[in-house]
């Protein structure tokens, strides 16, 4: 398994990074929610461990993030908040699973696997009249052909394809491909819907296209629900 361990305390940290090691799964450590949060957007593992309490962002506030960007990862959160609301709120957030420390080592394990399990299963194709989004390998594909997407393309494009047809504002997807925190230029969203609109055109899609929405901000189309 690729694991993201998102952790700030040390020997929490050496303890999990040594016995997950010697389980054969390599793992990647954030100790800040801050750079957690484009780590977890890379949506390249397998499973995510997550702290609730962390310098920055802290890991509810993450997973929303995650979540509302198209991340499928599965998230188990692990954290000495251990009272009923407390779980409830972080698998509203979009946890899969919850442990409190302190914790049994071989339960956590067993509980990773199963969730890894579980993401293999789910982690499938979206598909978008003749286009299909490939979230585990990162690709959009058309027939044979594939356009391997970078992870802020990945993120944009699957806040699009959440809801085809629709319009969605630019606040919107700025947040959701680049962080709560942004506060650069907007017009680094319309350089992105660039690169996309050029990897549809390489792969010469003509049922699925991004359109500028005036004064709103884009939509996906779908051929049928916008023809033109
Ligand atoms: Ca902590």
């Amino acid at each position: 398994m690729r694991l993201l361990l998102v952790e700030d305390e040390e020997k929490m940290v050496s303890l999990l990074q040594r016995g997950l090691a010697e389980e054969g799964h390599s793992v990647d450590v954030c100790a800040t929610g801050g750079a957690a949060l484009e780590r977890g957007l890379q949506d390249g593992y397998d499973v995510i461990v997550l702290d609730w309490a962390l310098p920055g962002v802290d890991g509810v506030t993450l997973l929303k993030h995650w979540r509302a960007g198209g991340v499928r990862t599965p998230v188990l959160m692990l954290t000495a908040r251990g009272t009923t609301p407390e779980k409830v709120t972080g698998l509203r957030a979009g946890a899969d699973d919850y442990l409190v420390k302190p914790f049994d080592f071989e339960e956590l394990l067993a509980r990773l696997e199963a969730l890894a399990r579980r993401g293999e299963a789910e982690d499938g194709p979206v598909r978008l009249g003749a286009l299909v989004l490939d979230p585990r390998r990162r690709v959009l594909r058309r027939g044979g052909r594939e356009e391997p997407l970078t992870s802020r393309e990945f993120a944009l494009f699957s806040a699009l394809a959440r809801f085809p047809g629709e319009a969605q504002v630019r606040s919107r997807l700025l947040t959701q491909a680049w962080g709560p925190d942004f506060d650069g230029n907007g017009n680094v969203l319309d350089v992105y819907v660039g690169y996309l609109r050029t990897k549809l055109e390489r792969l010469e899609v003509t049922d699925v296209s991004i359109r500028s929405v005036r004064g709103v901000g884009y939509k996906l189309a779908v051929s049928g629900d916008a023809p033109q």
